[in-house]
Parts: structure tokens; C-alpha cells; sequence
């Protein structure tokens, strides 16, 4: 079961420029760099109330952000929900017949575990499902 919205992915081209044109716009600094290296993709971390905003910037042209820009633009790339139980719930949706982007979850930025739903089954939105990683 989701949860709750927990973050807005946002694809950016220049990670220091989208960082200090959304601290304008959040009117808030961000609070953590983190690289990817499996998705070639640096982010970017800001919160305003209990919202999420994770700029994503390739860090190779192969990466799946680089892929993104160069089709659509910069803009909105992905939204992501909170799963009380991930793999339970990519049972589910492969249940209700939607496309799964990853079977298995995998590791991604802060300290989460996600996986994607193909926008072709979620009316065109980029959907993430994501679970907090237990801190050791
Ligand atoms: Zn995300």
C-alpha cells in the first residue's frame, strides 16, 4: 500500500544551477548531495514541510536522466511513494497487470530501496515506489 507522496523527481541539466534556482524557489538550501553510480545519475536533496524534492543530473550520457533531457526537457521526471511493504506491493501491481520497471527493488539515493512502474500503466507518470532501507 502506498503510503504517502515522498518525493517529486525533478531532471535537471546543471545540478549547481537547478540547486541554487530551487533554494530561490523553496526558499531552503539543500540538505544532501548523493551519487548514484548504477543509475549515473547525481541528486540533489531539498524538503519543504514533509515533501521531497530530488533533482536528478546525469553524470554520464548514458544515463537514463541524460536519455530523459534529451527527449522531454528538463522538468518533472518522477513522483515517488512511500510503501509500507515494497515487494508486497510490486506483487500486488503485477497483479492489477502494470508494467514493472524493476521486479526486484534496488538501492537507490536516501537510503531507500525503489523500484518503477512504467508510465504506460500509470497515466504517463513516472512512478516510483520506495521503502527507507532499517539503519544499521
Ligand atoms: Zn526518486
Amino acid at each position: 500500500m502506498p503510503k504517502k507522496l515522498e518525493h517529486i523527481g525533478i531532471a535537471v541539466k546543471d545540478l549547481d544551477k537547478a540547486e541554487s534556482l530551487f533554494s530561490q524557489l523553496l526558499q531552503t538550501q539543500s540538505y544532501k548531495r548523493e551519487e548514484v553510480a548504477s543509475e549515473g545519475v547525481i541528486t540533489s536533496f531539498f524538503m519543504l514541510g514533509d515533501i521531497k524534492f530530488e533533482l536528478l543530473a546525469a553524470t554520464n550520457p548514458e544515463s537514463p536522466i541524460a536519455k530523459f533531457i534529451e527527449k522531454r526537457g528538463e522538468g518533472i521526471h518522477h513522483l515517488a511513494f512511500e510503501s509500507e511493504n515494497i515487494e508486497m506491493e510490486l506483487s500486488e501491481r503485477k497483479d492489477q497487470q502494470m508494467q514493472l520497471i524493476h521486479e526486484i527493488p534496488k538501492d537507490g539515493a536516501d537510503n531507500k530501496r525503489i523500484a518503477f512502474l512504467h508510465p504506460k500503466s500509470t497515466g504517463g507518470v513516472l512512478w516510483e515506489l520506495c521503502e527507507e532501507k532499517p539503519k544499521d
